[in-house]
């Protein structure tokens, strides 16, 4: 049997006729640039999400480096982030000048350890940013509160976490502001590339709209130096059809992940993710930990399962990092999450079959001496 790790195409289909009509009202109206069709999805996504405000860009990189650069993070300043995410985090960091600073992740959540905050924090520190890790959220209360004691400005990575809740409230709601990513493969995805970022403060969203559209108050009067971050037309009008069936998707990525952990019960060397008491997980990615990961992977490969793995290398072991000169055993937590944790497949039109057939597959290979695989 074939199980592919992500299937767009399935979810195309569901939904052609409505995507379809919504892209030609676009193309007949003429609105390919921000416009009416994104101000409508800002609109529905800040309502979703229980925040006054959304502003679409046009990346998960490009909200996190906006709503930073609006927070007057510069040149000179540090921001602390978790070292086991996609590199965007740190590099939006990066991106405005400031220098990223990890803190280790939580066992459990794979989220950053509050008790480890603290003492990342020094005179430059301005801004902290928990990653919402695979779906699940970071543990927000104590990070505020740590953060606020230290007048720190809280930016929640909401790339992988569309919907995912913390203590009833939902991602993007939680901090000052909140960043998402609409990549394609993400839990809401556009057909092509975008971004948003949500916040109740309307100040900070006024100028992050500023800052994506050249620092402009009006046409052609730049307050800021600024970028061109806007949303696409066609992708706020695909956002607002695909916003409709978000929490059935989620709600079938978690039925999922329920089936894999009952079905990978019996596999002792696997170990399934763990939906912690504060947090409603929508299961972005449903990575396990398992040892001797990559032969894992190809022997799954060879069945016909595919597999990702999120992610090889953390942050401050990559080569773009080198000058951080963080080094190998900085980071121990998140070092052993590179080297143990395999992704299975995990999308919301996935069949029961598929899922019994991968866990059954996961749960043989894993139980056999390694040179029998
Ligand atoms: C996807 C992702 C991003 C970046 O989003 P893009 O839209 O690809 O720029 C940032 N952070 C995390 C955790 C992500 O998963």
């Amino acid at each position: 049997m074939k199980v592919p790790f992500l299937n767009l195409k399935a979810q195309y289909d569901a939904i052609a006729q409505e995507v379809e009509q919504s892209i030609k009202e676009v193309l007949g109206a003429c609105a390919f640039s921000g416009g009416p069709y994104v101000e409508r999805f800002e609109g529905e996504f800040a309502a979703f999400c229980g925040t006054s405000s959304a502003v679409g860009v046009s990346s998960g990189t490009e909200a996190l480096w906006l709503t930073l650069a609006a927070l007057g993070v510069k040149a000179g300043d540090e921001v602390i982030t978790a070292p086991n995410s996609f590199i965007a985090t740190a590099e939006a960091v990066s991106l405005t000048g400031a220098k990223p600073v990890f803190v280790d992740v939580e066992e459990g959540s794979f989220t950053m350890d509050p008790a480890l905050l603290e003492r990342a924090i020094t005179p430059r520190t301005k801004a902290v940013i928990p990653v919402h890790l695979f779906g699940q959220t970071a543990d927000m209360d104590p990070i505020i509160a740590i953060a606020r004691k230290h007048g720190l400005a809280v930016v929640e990575d909401a790339c992988q976490a569309h919907g995912a809740e913390y203590q009833g409230k939902r991602a993007g709601s939680l901090a000052d502001a909140g960043c998402f990513s609409f990549y394609p493969g993400k839990n809401l995805g556009a057909y092509g590339e975008a971004g948003g970022v949500t916040t109740s403060d309307r100040q900070l969203a006024d100028r992050i709209r500023m800052l994506r559209d050249h620092g402009q108050s009006r046409k052609y009067y730049h307050e800021l130096v600024g970028t061109n971050g806007r949303m696409d037309g066609i992708q706020g009008a695909v956002l607002s059809v695909k916003l409709k069936h978000l929490p059935a998707w989620n709600d079938a990525r978690r039925a999922h992940a329920i089936a894999y952990r009952h079905l990978l019960e019996g596999a002792a060397s696997v170990k399934t993710p763990r939906e912690m008491r504060y947090a409603r997980h929508v299961y972005h990615v449903y990575a396990v930990r398992a040892p001797g990961r990559d032969r894992l992977i190809e022997a799954l490969a060879a069945s016909g399962i595919a597999c990702g793995v999120h992610y090889p290398v953390p942050i401050h072991l990559q080569n773009a990092y080198a000058s951080l000169g963080k080094l190998a055993g900085s980071f121990p937590v998140a070092e052993r999450c590179a080297q143990e944790f395999v992704s299975l497949p995990m999308f919301p039109e996935l069949a029961e079959e598929q899922i019994a057939f991968v866990a059954a597959e996961l749960g043989r290979l894993a139980a056999a001496p390694s040179g029998a695989r």
